[in-house]
């Protein structure tokens, strides 16, 4: 199986009329438009005239560029993309100039360009070649890679991607799967309105696009995709389902993990040469340590097991929580309930997007769909816009005095925007806006995405936002400290998931038989987010401290984490030997991941966080670019490990 680069070989011949063209071009961002066209023409002129888009942060997507422009663009779309339909020839190979002064005009950034054009470089690859394929292992004889077996622990998103990878790379392994099917959080999530806040179009494998019905896929799109994933890279032969790991140990003679595993209630011993956990950051839900939960005499269940059974039409619903989740499924419950009251500790910053929940307009699948390379530079562009280019708005400015307020300058004007969009709902609610304005940075805790679905639920006559702190749950419902008891047909837990008790509840014994979370204490750490010392050929996707903050794609990560991952096998099978990251390597990258969290608003504040441990260290993200992780985790090196 070869895997192909998806975005410029898979596209449909284009036999469209002139009129359908014109008309699909009204559905186009009119930057990566403006890069089509100089890809398509080879030339750079329209990148150096006088429209000059902005690269702002948030904002409508074609800010900086007038009517006017626009036209203009469109009209020189037309001529190279008919040209093009007539005369379809070979794609202009950009030299490295080209593609610099290419990024530097989208992301206006001109000494960052730099650092992007090798990673865009690999994603445009014009033969076809695969951005995140693993060299390294191709390296190795085809018989020593059948002789391996590694264990994948999950079959979500991340693990789904491990077997795709190491079928490619002809290593047999077995993906172990508590549920009953594929797509682990797009699998359990089932709550009403369940949807990813990260846009599709950068939220998917590299090689696997899709025609995205909707820019933000609802949950059941999502595991249909990861579904289709499954079965056309013939995976679920290797599936095991409803059967859970429950302990691991390295066996230091063979230099073999010793996996358990249990299903239907029988246990039974694998033997796998690595393990690579793929059970994600957010996947066991976390019920609060409040006084008196569990006494509640209706039905409650946290939002992540949402129970089906129960129906809330009429009912008085309290929610415990106001993060994404909540954010998702209070607007649609309140179309049903009698009265929902949530109970807010800390209000969440709200970023307004509103293509939030509209379909992809026909015009936009036609361009993404036939006109060679818009589908990537619009990926980036989104990839700018929505993670790379935010990284700005949450940068600390040293001096800075506002901490409860802002970080530093760009940091400020982003608050201010929100703040605005906060008041421009709330005109007439002054109560709600004081509810609803966060007392922390922007990018301090993770931003809710909305295009005012939220906001304006939190208006209507049957939902209620408290945010007096809950003194304890009873029998009847909950009360608050003001001493007010609410009373409650059913109660939803939208609190979280034990995020830092990584690969809980799975007993994971290393070299020197010591259990990994007794090992890490309150302080999970690892080096890349991968590799641990003293627990060799153990890999984690999705590991310490290599969450995202502001958006971007967590798929992303997963690409960048199983090519290196790929890598360090195929150093573990050309020495023989399992991989064990030396102590001092993995302590250096720690210091350097601690300085780098000083540097963004959620290493300042001191807003309750789930990324912060009980001394207040970052053990959940990442502070720098996506470009900088995927740099890092191209190939490991040898000498960062000792070989046992
Ligand atoms: P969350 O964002 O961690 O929110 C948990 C909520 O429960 C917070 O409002 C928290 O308050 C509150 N809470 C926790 N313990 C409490 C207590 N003892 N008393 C009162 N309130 C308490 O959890 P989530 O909404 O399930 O989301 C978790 C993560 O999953 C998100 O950050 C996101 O990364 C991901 N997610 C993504 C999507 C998506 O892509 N669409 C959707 C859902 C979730 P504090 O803020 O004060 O701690």
């Amino acid at each position: 199986m070869q895997i192909k680069n998806g975005g410029t070989t898979q596209l449909a011949p284009i036999t469209a009329t002139n009129d359908e063209i014109r008309e699909a071009l009204t559905s186009a961002h009119l930057a990566p438009l403006m890069l089509t066209i100089a890809h398509l023409s080879g030339d750079m002129s329209i990148l150096r005239g006088d429209i000059r888009p902005e690269s702002a942060f948030l904002g409508p997507p074609d800010a900086g560029i007038s009517d006017e422009q626009g036209r203009t663009i469109r009209e020189r779309a037309f001529d190279v993309i008919s040209a093009w339909r007539d005369n379809p020839g070979d794609l202009h190979e950009l030299s490295d100039d080209e593609l610099e002064e290419m990024i530097s005009f989208l992301i206006q950034r001109e000494e960052l360009a730099e650092i992007y054009t090798p990673f865009l470089r690999a994603e445009f690859s014009s033969t076809g070649e695969d951005p995140f394929a693993q060299p390294a292992i191709e390296a190795v004889p085809e018989a020593t890679r059948a002789n391996y077996h590694v264990l994948v622990i999950g079959a979500g998103m991340s693990g789904l991607l491990a077997g795709i990878r190491l079928k490619e790379a002809g290593i047999p392994f077995t993906i172990v799967e508590k549920n009953p099917g594929v797509g682990g959080t797009w699998f359990e999530n089932t709550y009403p309105g369940c949807r990813v806040d990260s846009a599709n179009h950068v939220y998917s494998y590299s090689f696997k696009p899709k025609d995205w019905p909707q820019h933000f896929s609802p949950q059941a799109v999502l595991r249909e995709y990861f579904e289709e994933c499954a079965d056309e890279f013939d995976l679920y032969g290797s599936i095991r389902f409803e059967t859970e790991v429950t302990e691991a140990r390295f066996d230091g003679a063979s230099r073999k993990w010793q996996i358990t595993v249990s299903h239907g209630g029988q246990s039974e011993t694998i033997v796998a040469d690595a393990m690579i956990s793929a059970v994600g950051q957010l996947n066991r839900p976390k019920l609060p340590d409040i006084d008196g939960a569990g006494t509640f005499d209706g039905p409650q269940f946290h939002s992540a097991e949402w129970d089906h059974s129960v129906d809330l039409t009429g009912k008085r619903v309290g929610v415990i929580g106001s993060g994404a989740s909540a954010f998702q499924f209070v607007p649609i419950i309140s179309e049903q309930a009698a009265d929902v009251t949530v109970f807010q500790r800390t209000a969440p910053w709200v970023v307004p997007s509103p293509d939030y929940f509209k379909d992809v307009p026909a015009g936009k699948h036609w361009l993404l769909n036939h006109v060679p390379t818009y589908a990537k530079w619009f990926r980036f562009s989104m990839f700018w816009r929505s993670a790379e280019g935010l990284m700005e708005g949450v940068a600390v400015d040293e001096g800075w005095n506002k901490p409860e307020v802002s970080v530093g300058q760009q940091n400020d004007v982003l608050r201010e925007m929100l703040v605005g969009n906060l008041k421009a709902h709330f005109e007439d609610h002054p109560d709600l806006l004081e509810k609803c304005t966060p007392n922390y940075p922007p990018g301090a805790k993770r931003a809710l995405v909305d295009d005012g679905k939220w906001l304006t639920t939190l208006k209507k006559d049957n939902v209620h936002l408290l945010t007096d702190p809950i003194a304890n749950v009873n029998a009847g419902g909950i009360a608050t400290q003001d001493g007010t008891q609410h009373d409650f047909d059913v109660i939803v837990y939208a609190t979280g998931f034990r995020a830092s008790t990584f690969l809980f509840p799975i007993d994971i014994y290393g070299a020197n038989g010591e259990e990994l979370h007794e090992h890490w204490g309150v302080d999970p750490r690892a080096y890349k987010g991968i590799t641990t010392p003293g627990y060799p050929n153990l890999f984690f996707c999705y590991g310490p401290n290599t969450n995202i903050v502001v958006n971007g794609s967590i798929v992303f990560f997963s690409e960048c984490e199983i090519r290196y991952i790929l890598g360090c096998l195929a150093l573990a099978m050309e020495h023989g030997a399992a991989l064990d990251v030396k102590q001092e390597v993995h302590n250096r990258y720690n210091e350097w991941i601690d300085d780098g969290t000083t540097k963004v608003a959620w290493g300042q504040s001191s807003v309750s966080t789930w990324y912060k441990n009980v001394n207040g260290r970052i053990t959940q993200n990442w502070p720098f670019t996506q470009v900088e992780f995927w740099k890092m985790t191209r190939e490991p090196d040898a000498a960062d490990f000792d070989f046992v």
